[in-house]
């Protein structure tokens, strides 16, 4: 046998003895009843709920894993039977970690945060497709140098790639880089075995975007390869259990990049050693053909979408520019050739060195021959996650509502008004070169200028879109268009974008979808011409089933845009929301993602939202954007808003102003928000019943819905 392969089977063979004495410990403690589970996920163990389609639900179901988990072991010399014991090994972190759970909160007196909940994985959906997050690392081990290492990892984060960090690197890395979700640097746990928890997100992305059925092996070993772009990075000595661990990863087509010379060992492609941390990066992305677009910026902070999520916390703020302040507004007008002078800044008022709490007015004029007016709002949208890209700088809100803060050291690193303007600048000759030719920035912060700006200039044009908004129907337009960004995760899945009805993952709005085709005619949004009206109720068209078919390669054929029973729009997975029926009143029940507690449907979000996604149809389930919730389209077809029963608190007082609206619109009911039940009325679904009837819930007066 090779060195490799026997150390392989060295690993395999230690974890699978470990994991079996572990089961057994746990049995004889707590008994083969003993319930298990990692918490807030709907796939169970999801490693062997995916590789063999058991719900491990007990301790006793763990004792016949254990003996597959022995059977993928053969210590055959051939490598595909060696990475199947990688696979083993696989199996034996994941039930050891889960084993793990049988406390309360294992990791919380350790760095490492362990399991991530489907939520969040969820979350990442968007920017994973748009390539906000270009890729996954792992980083595990401990550096000779502990200098390397962060610089390895200060290299991806600039990147945007998330990093997940197992072992020692996680007090290494704490030395020199910023760490948490928010950053993208994310310590797992010190034990080898943690490791699982970036394999299951994996995994999980294969059932909840692929459609990749339980017990289908071959189909989420080609979807964690093919889709997944994640690889692994080792630092220092490996033993065998790291080693067989990795033959585990290479399985699952995540390649390998080691620091010592493994000379002939190597494998072209999956494992191979780079001894020179300074080329570690440029390895490990070439492995996974992860390209990178760079932007250059002429400013003194960090520039990354790892940024996005930075808290600056008033003891650490240098500068605060906020509308309950002080005066702020963000517009982006569009003006005549004639009107813009390219790349002229100009700024008006104080900047951060000269006073702590400042005004803000942001105004791009921007000019081209494809501009449209409809195109400013999606434009100056952008400019809350460009703010937050750069390092210090947090910035929340829209319009007039705004909140910038700036850090001391962003400050002390140099960080002024002008820089704000540069970033404008690049970004939107950058992102929208399609359309925008010229472009100038005005900054004010000279607080009486500001609210002249303010007042006279950017509310009338909010009023004015607003105007333009609210004119927008479905049946105002002569298009739809169609969103096939999700399909490098959800192969099968397309949107259908009206004016009244945004893509599910509440990003993409008829007017960005718009947009999104004039700045790239062959890209993944493309007109439907809205033609061949079969069903006025359900919104069924034959131009839409015929792109739909052709988006989505055959997988689906035909789609209503306004029913839940009907051939409902497919769900990809990245849903804000998931909307299910609940039989008892009839009615539906829509939970975020944010929710975590239970729902009267009897599941949790993860457990409704598993009904549904991959591109799959599944009457009475459907996943959509917060935004479509008080639309008049929503649900159009089986009656709309009245069969809205029951939503987490948050959500319903989010949305509650404009559903009453469209309530009063619809049916001439007052505050129906308050009919509508929430988690602190009841999750029973028989309380429920009597608490609509006392309300006097419309649903009561519909037909049933089955
Ligand atoms: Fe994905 Fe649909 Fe959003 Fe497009 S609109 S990004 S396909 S969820
Ligand atoms: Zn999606």
């Amino acid at each position: 046998m090779s060195v490799l392969t026997d150390l392989i089977y060295g690993g395999s063979n230690a974890v699978a003895g470990l994991t079996e004495g572990a089961v057994n410990d746990a049995i004889a403690k707590y008994g083969a009843d003993k319930e298990i589970a990692f918490g807030d996920t709907a796939y169970f163990f999801p490693t062997i709920y995916a590789a063999t389609g058991v719900k491990v639900k007990t301790l006793g179901d763990l004792t016949a894993c254990v003996g597959v988990l022995k059977s993928l072991i053969t210590n055959q010399e051939d490598l595909g039977q060696a990475l199947n014991a990688g696979l083993a090994t696989a199996v034996g972190a994941e039930i050891l970690e889960g084993l793990k759970y049988l406390e309360a909160d294992p990791y919380g007196k350790e760095t490492g945060i362990g399991f991530v909940p489907d939520p969040i994985i969820r979350s990442l959906g968007v920017p994973l497709v748009t390539g906000n997050i270009p890729g996954v690392a792992v980083v595990l081990g401990k550096a000779d140098n502990e200098k390397d290492v962060i610089s390895v990892v200060k290299d991806y984060q600039s990147k945007g790639i998330m990093t997940f960090l197992v072992g020692d690197v996680i007090e290494q890395v704490a030395q020199g880089v910023k760490m948490g979700l928010e950053f993208r640097v994310i310590p797992l746990g010190h034990d080898v075995t943690s490791v699982i928890h970036v394999v299951t997100v994996a995994i999980r992305a294969a059932l909840i975007f692929g459609n990749v059925q339980p017990g289908d092996l071959a189909g989420l070993l080609d979807y964690t390869k093919n889709r997944v772009p994640a690889f692994v990075n080792t630092f220092g000595a490996i033993n065998e259990v790291v080693v067989s661990a990795g033959a585990g990863a290479i399985a699952l087509g995540f390649p390998v990049v080691v620091d010592i010379d493994l000379g002939e060992n190597q494998v072209p492609g999956a494992l191979e050693s780079v001894c020179d941390h300074s080329l570690t990066v440029a390895k490990s992305l070439e492995l996974r053909n992860i390209k990178i677009k760079v932007t250059e910026l002429p400013i003194p902070v960090a520039f990354a979408a790892a940024f996005e999520g930075e808290i600056i916390r008033k003891a650490d703020m240098h500068n605060e520019m906020w509308s309950s302040a002080n005066p702020t507004a963000e517009l982006v007008l569009m003006k005549d050739v004639s009107e813009v002078e390219d790349r002229r800044i100009t700024i008006i008022g104080p900047d951060f060195d000269r006073g702590k709490d400042l005004a803000l007015a942001t105004f791009v004029e921007v000019a081209g021959k494809k501009m449209q007016v409809d195109f400013e709002a999606v434009i100056e949208r952008k400019f809350h996650a460009w703010f937050n890209y750069m390092e210090g700088v947090m910035h929340t809100g829209q319009r007039n509502q705004v909140r910038v803060r700036v850090s001391n050291a962003a400050f002390e690193a140099g960080l002024r008004l002008r820089h704000f303007a540069e970033v404008l600048y690049v970004m939107i000759r950058n992102e929208f070169e399609a359309v925008v030719d010229k472009c100038q920035v005005t900054i004010i912060t000279d607080p009486a200028e500001a609210a002249k700006f303010r007042d006279e200039v950017a509310m009338p044009r909010y009023a004015q879109r607003d105007d333009r908004l609210a004119s927008m129907t479905d049946e105002a337009v002569d298009r739809y268009y169609t969103c096939i960004l999700c399909q490098s995760f959800a192969p099968a899945h397309c949107c259908v974008v009206t004016p009244e009805r945004l893509g599910l993952c509440g990003a993409v709005s008829w007017l960005d979808a718009k947009a999104t085709n004039e700045l790239d005619p062959n890209g993944p949004c493309q007109p439907i011409e809205k033609l061949g009206l079969i069903d006025e109720r359900t919104g069924r068209y034959e131009e839409v089933n015929r792109m739909i078919k052709e988006a989505t390669h055959g997988a689906v054929e035909n789609v209503t845009l306004y029913s839940i029973l009907e051939d409902p729009m497919t769900s990809c997975g990245c849903f804000e929301c998931i909307c299910g029926i609940e039989a008892v009143s009839s009615g539906v029940i829509v939970v975020n993602r944010e929710y975590k507690g239970m729902t009267p449907a009897g599941m949790t979000f993860g457990e409704l939202a598993s009904c549904t996604g991959g591109g799959v149809q599944t009457p009475g389930f459907m996943g959509h954007g917060r935004h479509f919730i008080a639309s008049k389209k929503f649900l159009s077809a089986e009656g709309g808003i009245a069969r809205i029963v029951w939503m987490p608190k948050e959500l319903k007082d989010d949305v509650a102003e404009r559903l009453n609206k469209t309530a009063k619109e619809l049916y001439g009911i007052e505050n129906f928000a308050d009919m509508v039940a929430d988690e602190t009325v009841t999750c029973d679904a028989e309380e429920l019943i009597g608490w609509l009837t006392e309300k006097g819930h419309p649903v009561l007066g519909l037909e049933p819905l089955m």
